[in-house]
């Protein structure tokens, strides 16, 4: 994703979009992730880009006007230094905070923890769930996050309402992509919101030879994403630029 951060204004209302650049995701195994492509291995070099960046997003915030900040790094929040993660205060205090997480890191102890370190008046984590169906989501796109693990974060989602923790959790459901049908995408939308707070829909884009082909949306699709979906995310602003790379810039000349 493009590093850096900008104000935006959208569904989500009025927010600042911060980029950090992450450590390589610890799974790192999706078929259709482009974010290897340009993680930081240097962990001292990391930790000062996200202090500029960090930097930069406090010059923005009071300007901007924005009561939630998004934050991403494209792994887990959890992967990220402690070091960046305790200069976020200033950004995230008094204020909505969206994060992203792998499921794996998500229990009542690291929800809590996360509300205290950031000081957040509501965090909402982000969850790559991609599609219900689990042979598409484990056997195909190589999630690696099995049907249990998604009915725990629905428990845990109620578990923290009930110790009155302001914590919400969404669903990524991927569309666009060849391999997954569009039934199978409304299917995702529909199991997920009945699981999670909602569901933000990604537009898949092939940055590279090796990722699977883009798929057509037909316009029955769109218009249900966005009636079903908090928010349909098209894949177009400036934090879709991954290593240089725009979204559908790789020569798509062969195949998955
Ligand atoms: S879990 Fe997320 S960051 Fe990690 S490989 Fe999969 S899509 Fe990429």
């Amino acid at each position: 994703m493009m590093l850096g951060a900008w104000c935006r204004e959208d569904r989500l209302g009025r927010r600042l979009v911060v980029i950090l650049q992450g450590l390589p995701c610890a799974w790192g195994k999706c078929r259709f992730c482009p974010f290897a492509m340009e993680q930081g291995v240097r962990l001292g070099e990391v930790i000062e880009r996200n202090r500029g960046i960090i930097r930069e997003a406090e010059r923005l915030i009071d300007g901007c006007g924005a009561q939630r900040v998004s934050i991403f790094n494209g792994s887990s929040f959890y992967e990220l230094p402690y070091e960046t993660v305790s200069r976020l205060r200033r950004l995230t205090e008094g204020r909505v905070v969206d994060i992203e997480s792998r499921p794996e890191y998500l229990t009542l102890e690291t929800l809590e923890a996360t509300l205290e370190a950031l000081g957040a008046e509501l965090l909402v984590v982000r969850v790559g769930v991609e599609v219900w169906d689990d042979r598409l989501r484990n056997d195909y796109l190589g999630k690696g996050i099995s049907r249990e693990e998604i009915e725990r974060l629905s428990r845990l989602r109620l578990e923290a309402r009930d110790r009155g923790l302001p914590v919400q959790l969404v669903a990524y459901v991927l569309f666009g992509i060849e391999g997954i049908p569009e039934e199978k995408v409304v299917e995702s939308v529909r199991e997920l919101n009945r699981r999670f707070d909602g569901v933000i829909a990604v537009r898949y884009h092939r940055y590279a030879d090796w990722m699977p082909a883009e798929a057509p949306v037909s316009s029955r699709l769109k218009e249900l994403l966005e009636r079903e979906a908090l928010l349909v995310d098209w894949g177009e602003e400036p934090d879709w630029i991954i290593a240089g790379r725009s979204p559908g810039s790789s020569k798509p000349s062969r195949g998955p």
